[in-house]
């Protein structure tokens, strides 16, 4: 029996100093029913709740946990880091390397910048690209979620879609109308976007790979559309790969697709665990950014020391492991056929999207190539599905718009129990 006595009882404390007892969103179950489960620790590809069950885990923190959780090694350098203060905001050696190892992995990142949160990198790299340009208008995919800065707010994935909200009260009505929407993987309707903002549009903003409406992948051309739009019409092409960057391979997703952008926004594994974001591109946009260049944007714990140390020491594991990404590859693919085979043997039409080690399990029979796909989802028996698993010891993201994330720590053993896991609780819901 599953019980969460304890995390029930820490739930309720929660809500009476916590808005919704989380810090952030989707923590609070809110889509799927019931209540969450506290978290205590976690090791490699498992996580312990307050009440002592274990779960195999397929959240890894959104996304940064790519190795697995409680890595020696970064632990071991953020030990380090912590016995030399744990901020100075004055310039430190181990920023340089940051920036440098970044640079030599990502190839069309000349300069970047070290900031605290997903956030703040989208944030920054927009007001950049508006400095930059003179521009007003940013172009954002519908389903898209780029953190919830006021601008991005619009027709926003993730947490925004999963508590229905994709256009927060909040925003004005003069910054939403300087984001335009259109739907993802739709080449001809950025077109039209961009002739009905003739000369006024700054940025393009996608998430080369989407995964806040779940996984969904690029169409074939698209994110070579968007290129040769944005070469045309002088507009800066940002691919916000806070959740694909280091994740599909050591350059990202414009890695696996061989697109450049100008602008590249980071997140999750770059800081190993630590609250780190960054931003970077060519060299004379960034040069934009103050002290340098007009376009203001500061941090007093930017480029902090201890999250330096855990970001470099994930990073420097990542290059040093040649088989990194095939096996994070293979495992999925392992889990992926798995979990088909199971939908084919109940008769189950549903729709799986997987690249590398995103996968997401759509509850519709359709394709899901843009977020109006990923909507006709029975998002009901999503809820149920992620309780069944929840019960049987897998911890899926708690929402249908989320991508699953694979580490490094799954073991095929422990694929074999999560498809064994998903199958009983594909049966459970069908009854
Ligand atoms: N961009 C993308 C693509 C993301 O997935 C996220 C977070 N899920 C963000 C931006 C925001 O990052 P953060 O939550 O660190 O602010």
């Amino acid at each position: 029996m599953h019980q969460i006595t304890k995390s029930n009882n820490l739930f309720e404390e929660a809500q009476k100093y916590i808005p919704g007892g989380v810090n952030s969103p989707v923590r609070a179950f809110k889509a799927v029913g019931g209540n969450p489960i506290f978290i205590k620790k976690a090791k490699g590809a498992f996580i312990f709740d307050e009440d002592g069950n274990e779960y195999i885990e397929l959240i890894n923190s959104w996304g940064p946990m790519i190795l697995g959780h409680a890595n020696s090694k970064i632990e071991e350098a953020v030990q380090k880091a912590i016995s030399g203060s744990l901020s100075f905001g004055a310039p430190t050696a181990i920023e340089i390397e940051m920036a440098k190892t970044i640079c030599e992995m990502v190839p069309s990142i000349e300069k970047v910048r070290m900031v605290n949160s997903g956030t703040e990198a989208t944030m920054s790299a927009i007001r950049l690209a508006r400095g930059y340009t003179g521009r007003s208008k940013v172009i954002k995919f519908e389903g898209c979620y780029h953190g919830h800065g006021d601008s991005f707010l619009i027709a926003a994935g993730s947490g925004a879609i999963t508590l229905g909200e994709p256009n927060s009260p909040g925003v004005t009505k003069g910054t939403a109308q300087d984001t335009v929407t259109v739907p993802f993987n739709d080449v001809n309707k950025v077109h039209e976007a961009v002739r009905a903002n003739k000369e006024n549009v700054a940025a393009i903003i996608v998430e080369p790979v989407a995964g806040n409406m779940g996984c969904v992948l690029p169409a074939e051309g698209f994110l070579e559309g968007l290129r040769e739009i944005c070469n045309a019409e002088g507009i800066v092409l940002i691919f916000d790969e806070v959740m694909t960057g280091f994740r599909l391979s050591p350059s990202g997703a414009q890695g696996v697709f061989d697109v450049q952008p100008d602008i590249t926004t980071l997140g999750k594994i770059i800081g190993g665990g630590m609250p780190v974001g960054a931003y970077g591109g060519k060299r004379e946009i960034m040069d934009f950014v103050s002290p340098v260049g007009p376009v203001y944007q500061a941090g007093t714990l930017s480029g902090n020391p201890v999250a330096m140390a855990a970001g470099l020491a994930m990073l420097s594991q990542i290059k040093e492991d040649q088989t990194l990404y095939s096996d994070l590859a293979l495992i999925t693919a392992k889990l992926e056929n798995g979990l088909q085979e199971g939908l084919d043997n109940l008769g189950l039409p549903y729709t799986i999207n997987r690249i590398g080690s995103m996968i997401s399990v759509f509850f519709t029979s359709e394709k899901v190539s843009n977020f109006e796909d990923a909507k006709k989802s029975d998002l009901n028996l999503f809820g149920q599905y992620f309780r069944e698993m929840l019960k049987r010891g897998v911890y899926l993201p708690p929402s249908q718009f989320e991508s699953w994330f694979i580490s490094k720590s799954i073991t095929p053993n422990l694929v074999d129990r999560i498809v064994e896991a998903s199958n009983e609780s594909l049966r459970v819901i069908h009854q």
